[in-house]
C-alpha cells in the first residue's frame, strides 16, 4: 500500500510547512506507463510559503533518475529528474481561472485534503519529454540502419508507426 501524504495546502503554506522524503518509483502508478523498470526511488521536498503578494504557494522539488523508452529504437535511456516548481494556490474556481490568465505562474486549486505524492507525480509527468529519444549518435536505430539485418527493419517501422498513433 503506497504511503500517502495528505495536507491542507492553505494551512501548510500559512504555517510555513515543510516535508521531505523518498518515494519508490514503483509506488507512482501513473508514471509506470512511461518507465522501463521501476527500481530505485526519488527524493522530494514540499514547502509551504507565501509569495511577494502574500499569496499561498507550494514549492515542490524532485530529484532522481528514471529510465524512459526511446521512441525511435524502443530501447531504454536514463533521464535525470531535477524539478523545482512553485504552485500558486487558488482558493476557489474563480480565483483559479483569474490566476491562470497569467502564463508566468502555475496555479492549482487548493482542495482541503490534497494528496502531495499524487501532485508530485503530476509534476513529474508534466516534465517528461513529449517524445523521449536517445541523443544524437546514441540511438541503436542508427546502428541498425547501417548493418544489413533486413528482417528487423519492418518490425521497427511497424512499432514506430504504432507509437505515432498515440
Ligand atoms: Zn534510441
Amino acid at each position: 500500500m503506497p504511503v500517502r501524504l495528505i495536507i491542507d495546502p492553505l494551512d501548510f503554506a500559512r504555517n510555513a510547512g515543510a516535508h521531505h522524503g523518498k518515494i519508490a518509483l514503483s509506488e507512482l502508478e501513473r508514471l509506470q506507463d512511461y518507465l522501463i523498470g521501476n527500481d530505485g526511488e526519488l527524493q522530494y521536498a514540499v514547502t509551504g510559503t507565501l509569495n511577494r503578494d502574500a499569496r499561498p504557494v507550494l514549492q515542490i522539488v524532485v530529484h532522481g533518475s528514471i529510465n524512459l523508452q526511446c521512441q525511435r529504437c524502443l530501447g531504454e535511456f536514463g533521464h535525470a529528474l531535477d524539478l523545482q516548481t512553485d504552485l500558486l494556490l487558488a482558493q476557489n474556481e474563480n480565483e483559479l481561472s483569474r490566476l491562470d490568465e497569467d502564463e508566468s505562474v502555475d496555479c492549482i486549486l487548493a482542495i482541503s485534503d490534497m494528496d502531495v505524492l499524487s501532485l508530485i507525480e503530476d509534476e513529474i509527468i508534466l516534465s517528461l519529454p513529449i517524445s523521449p529519444r536517445h541523443g544524437e549518435n546514441q540511438c541503436s536505430i542508427d546502428k541498425t540502419r547501417s548493418n544489413d539485418a533486413a528482417g528487423e527493419k519492418p518490425l521497427f517501422a511497424a512499432l514506430a508507426a504504432l507509437k505515432n498513433l498515440h
